[in-house]
């Protein structure tokens, strides 16, 4: 199959691409900036359009894109930023389909669109499957714009399966790779109380993941994309320490880290959700690494 992939040269892209074109399939980067040595699809700058000739020969599209929501403060400048990378690229491709449609060439027949647990909003200890509703807060109202605009090309006839992915862990980037650095300098540790719950899945289930969406028509709608079990940050933190090697001990209070990152710090840090993968258990999904301190292990070894 071929797929139109966004986000192709991210963190979690490069190993999806890698893996695909591993099993045989083709991909186009769907970019900003033209890479010369590979076939792209290029996205228009500042409000073009995309030709709709470029998905004539697209089976699937998968898309990952968006600016890194943990990178730098939430200013009204940044949030336009995050915004516009997800539901501003999703619509640009959506159109392109459309009017591929209404002109009456061949579209893809799947849509793979990343999500994240963020959706839920934030909640001390409630457990949230996808039978719940969107949540408050920045990253629900995000979440709820972004798959909104992936649910669009149902209207064209497209498979859509939406992944709301947890913390992604993996070696070499994401959110592992800064949580990871107070522990190489020997002061490793919770923010806040510790409790809050973090979602969270590892790369390669993730990977698995979508290979079951891409391949399985049973799959559409709103998944989970993260182990079924959950723990809290003190839990992660420990795993992580051991994993690394150097003890979690300290404790970086709440207010810290509000004043260093204000509104971010409520929702991605200080306070979380506990999601379960319900309806892709149902369907029979495994997981290879389910328990966090096994998947730490793995990456670190
Ligand atoms: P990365 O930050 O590593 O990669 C982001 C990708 O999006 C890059 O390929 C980048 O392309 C592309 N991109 C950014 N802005 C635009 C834009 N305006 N137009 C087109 N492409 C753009 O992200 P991850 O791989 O970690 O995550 C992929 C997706 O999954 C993201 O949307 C993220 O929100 C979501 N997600 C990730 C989680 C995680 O733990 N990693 C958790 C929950 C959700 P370029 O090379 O041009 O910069």
């Amino acid at each position: 199959m071929i797929f139109a992939v966004t986000g192709g040269t991210g963190f979690i892209g490069r190993s999806l691409v890698k893996r695909l074109e591993a099993l045989g399939h083709e991909v186009r980067l769907v970019v900003r900036r033209d890479r010369s040595g590979s076939k792209t699809i290029v996205l228009p700058q500042n409000g073009g359009e995309l030709d709709p000739a470029s998905f004539a020969d697209i089976d699937g599209v998968i898309n990952l894109a968006g600016e890194s929501i943990g990178q730098g403060r939430w200013t009204p400048e940044r949030k336009a930023q995050l915004v516009a990378s997800r539901v501003g690229v999703t619509g640009q491709l959506a159109r392109a389909l459309a009017k591929a449609q209404e002109q009456g060439a061949r579209i893809p027949k799947v849509w793979i669109n990343a999500s994240g647990t963020g959706y839920y909003g934030v909640h001390r200890d409630k457990v949230f499957t996808e039978a719940d509703g969107v949540g408050q807060g920045f990253l629900a109202d995000l979440c709820l714009r972004w798959e909104a605009g992936a649910r669009q090309n149902e209207n064209l006839g497209l498979r859509v399966v939406i992944l709301r992915f947890g913390v992604v862990l993996a070696p070499g980037g994401g959110a592992l790779a800064q949580m990871a650095i107070p522990f190489k300098i020997g002061v490793g540790g919770s923010i806040g109380s510790g409790r809050q719950w973090m979602s969270w899945i590892h790369r390669d289930d993730l990977i698995t993941m979508i290979e079951r969406a891409i391949s399985d028509e049973q799959m559409v709608g709103a998944y989970n994309a993260c182990s079924p079990q959950p723990v809290t940050m003190e839990q992660m933190m420990n795993a992580l320490g051991k994993a690394i090697g150097t003890p979690s001990w300290t404790r970086l209070p709440a207010f810290v880290a509000r004043i260093a990152l204000g509104e971010m710090a409520d929702e991605m840090l200080l306070e979380g959700q506990r999601c379960v993968p319900e309806r892709y258990l149902a369907l029979g999904g495994q997981f290879r690494y389910p328990d966090v301190a096994e998947a730490l292990r793995q990456i670190y070894r």
